[in-house]
């Protein structure tokens, strides 16, 4: 609920939603948010803002807020209040318990891309330092944990190239598999004003996104391939470049790794991946490709702009690596109009990877069994930790259905929301002997949790947020935690509790340990970012003030690593029985699974999750515009209103999954990235019935 009233006071602070990270004034009134204004000096935003971070505050106050520590003995008993010792107590003695019977491994923690940097950070020490193993894993696993294996491969660092301002230099701008208007529409405003300027536009997306439709500005390509087929499409484009000689011979022979450049481009011109071949399995008219690869090898300045529709596929690293491939060969880094940008869906998802969120990493991307890096750690945090790295998300899932993975510790996530394959999440939260949820609200996974700590949300609280362009940006508090704790002070908490001497007083103070141990990071401070307003990360000696673009002399790795990108078929098929393929997303003025967004007034704009659906599968099926479907797939089924749309082709259907009573995850599968397990959500095979209602 919007309160209306004359602000008594205001506080510069960072939107929690998407990965622009766009700057607000918090008008407050008492402890009452009246508005939030954009702030004209951010710089992701520059005064800009979207319905989300405008209107959406309301949750902060809603009624659903939990306010007091509560705890069970049994998923089936009723939730009983307690005090904070007694809530930290219980989590400790069950650890505790769990890890004697069952060894070290047997818990871990999920980190939150909802949570400041200095809250994440505290998560995976915790459990590196507390829990004594690397069982510690982030939201970041299921959207684009394939970016941080697919840039740190080809370029040495697991970040987007360039600053959002870059946009203003692109003549070509390629976007893939995301939809910025909806997912980041600050940005996308930033992008439509170059179009309008003259820039040319390609877009790869089965939909026919919002992009393509500007009014004034046809995309000059829209290659509407087949969900499933990015790689297949972009070694095709990649076999054009280089057997129509459009390599920047020059930027590959000095910056890149020659011997690579020539078994990739060995590769790529094999007529496997011609755009005549590709054509057949993609449905993206040959010549289309060809005219999408020329214009992006001809500009001066090309920039790549992706999102989940690349990462979240069986092949989502390997199609990161493949637009890595193209930026290098066309020599586009390492200056303004140019680079691969990921878009990030949330607004740390950055920082929660920068910060050692995963199983394998150290903080600033160390991995664990490098000794010199872990080393630093067990110096300044005196213990040792583990050099073996461990389980991730969908590892712990599939350990606790196994009987040995029994407790978890969840930061800000709803991952029986969130994650793939519904059911397989339930079965396994089911058999742990102790879920622990800190969030917000009773969330869906909070159904099968034993102890529930609450959460604070981004006003009630201290810390910084990294955006999707590597700037790292203060999140100020406005107002008093409404549970007595915020999330940082919740896991000290905790810590204390598993025997660790932690006596920060403030997040400025787990930012300077943050900067002692990770090189990226040397340079920033609470002091820095305020005199600043903020800092694109890399921050030390050399770069004083920040890095607003990367790579610009060489690539952190030395030469860019060319990767051969060989494309391999989903195992997910269409077959008589599911015959039409699903693809998933965002809608503009929800977010993620909706637990903060549709406790605000933005739910009259997106009430329900939709299915899309072309009118000739519809009239196939006798299905008519808003009447109830049963969407179902191998794995599960649920029922949506169907919306007819030529937005998307046929033989393709989409929708959201804001909502959990439409628990759009009921229907996607285990498939995942061969390298990161990043789920598949963007291809399940399905079939779509009439039905009368839910
Ligand atoms: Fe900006 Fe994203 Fe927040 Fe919208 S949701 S105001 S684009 S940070």
């Amino acid at each position: 609920v919007v309160s209306i009233g004359t602000p008594e006071r205001s506080v510069i602070t960072t939107c929690a939603y998407c990965g622009v990270g766009c700057t607000f004034k918090a008008e407050m009134r008492g402890e009452e948010v009246v508005r939030m204004v954009p702030w004209k000096a951010g710089k992701a935003n520059h005064g800009h803002s979207c319905v989300k971070g405008r209107f959406a505050f309301g949750y902060a106050g809603h009624r659903d807020r939990i306010t007091r520590p509560m705890i069970r003995e049994t998923i089936d008993q009723p939730w009983r209040e307690v005090s904070w010792d007694e809530a930290i107590g219980r989590v400790v003695s069950e650890f505790r318990r769990i890890q004697a019977a069952h060894g070290k491994g047997a818990v871990g923690g999920i980190t939150s891309s909802r949570c400041t940097n200095e809250e994440t950070f505290l998560v995976q020490k915790l459990v590196r330092a507390g829990f004594g193993s690397n069982n510690v894993d982030t939201c970041a696993r299921v959207c684009h944990s394939p970016t941080g294996y697919g840039l740190k491969t080809t370029f040495g660092t697991s970040a987007g190239t360039q600053d959002f301002d870059s946009v203003d230099h692109a003549d070509v701008i390629l976007v893939i598999g995301a939809n910025p208007t909806d997912g980041h529409p600050v940005f996308a405003a930033r992008l439509k004003r170059r179009l309008r300027q003259g820039a040319k536009l390609i877009v790869i997306d089965p939909r026919r996104i919002d992009l393509v439709r500007m009014p004034h500005v046809e995309a000059a390509h829209h290659l509407a391939l087949k969900p499933g087929t990015n790689v297949a499409v972009l070694d095709a484009i990649a076999h054009v470049i280089v057997k129509e000689n459009l390599v920047d011979v020059g930027f590959v022979r000095e910056r890149c790794d020659f011997d690579s450049f020539d078994d990739w481009a060995g590769f790529v011109a094999d007529e496997k991946n011609s755009p005549e071949a590709v054509a057949a399995l993609s449905g993206v008219p040959a010549a289309t490709i060809r005219a999408a690869a020329r214009l992006y090898a001809g500009a001066k300045n090309a920039a790549i702009y992706y999102g989940l529709g690349v990462t979240e596929h069986s092949q989502g690293s390997t199609a990161v690596m493949a637009i890595a491939n193209l930026a290098m060969v066309t020599g586009n880094l390492g200056r303004p109009g140019t680079g691969v940008n990921p878009l990030r869906g949330q607004n740390n998802v950055q920082g929660a990877c920068d910060m050692g969120s995963f199983p394998h990493e150290l903080s600033g991307y160390r991995h664990v069994s490098d000794e010199a890096a872990r080393s630093v750690f067990e110096t300044l945090w005196r213990t040792k930790l583990d050099p073996e790295p461990g389980l991730r998300i969908p590892n712990m899932l599939d350990a606790a259905v196994a009987g040995s993975f029994l407790g978890i510790y969840i930061q800000g996530e709803d991952i029986l929301q969130s994650d793939p394959n519904t059911r397989h999440v339930a079965a396994a939260l089911k058999a742990m002997e102790c879920v622990v949820v800190q969030d917000l609200f009773l969330n869906e996974t909070a159904k099968y949790a034993h102890v529930f700590l609450p959460g604070s949300t981004f006003l009630e609280k201290d810390g910084t947020f990294t955006n999707a362009e590597r700037r790292i940006q203060r999140v100020r508090k406005a107002m008093a935690p409404k549970g007595g704790l915020a999330d940082w002070e919740v896991t000290v908490a905790l810590a204390r509790g598993f025997g660790l001497d932690w006596r920060y007083r403030h997040p400025s103070e787990i930012m300077d340990e943050i900067a002692r141990l990770t090189p990226s990071f040397a340079g920033v401070s609470y002091e820095a970012l305020d005199r600043l307003g903020s800092i694109q990360w890399p921050c030390n000696a050399a770069a004083p003030e920040g890095t607003p673009v990367m790579h610009s002399e060489g690539f952190v790795r030395g030469k860019g690593l060319f990767v051969v990108t060989e494309y391999v078929p989903t195992e997910e098929k269409v077959g008589p029985r599911f015959p039409l393929l699903l693809t998933t997303g965002r809608s503009l003025t929800q977010y993620n699974v909706g637990a903060q967004t549709r406790r605000t007034d933005n739910t009259a704009w997106h009430e329900e999750d939709v299915l899309e659906i072309h009118p000739h599968d519809a009239e196939d099926r006798g299905i008519r515009d808003g009447e109830w479907v049963k969407l179902e797939s191998r794995t599960g089924a649920t029922a949506l209103r169907a919306l007819l749309t030529d937005r998307v082709s046929p033989g393709v259907v989409y929708t959201t999954f804001h909502h959990p009573d439409t628990q759009a995850n009921v229907v996607t599968t285990d498939y995942s990235d061969w390298a990161t397990n990043c789920p598949e959500y963007k291809v399940t095979a399905v079939q779509v019935s009439p039905t009368n209602g839910r």
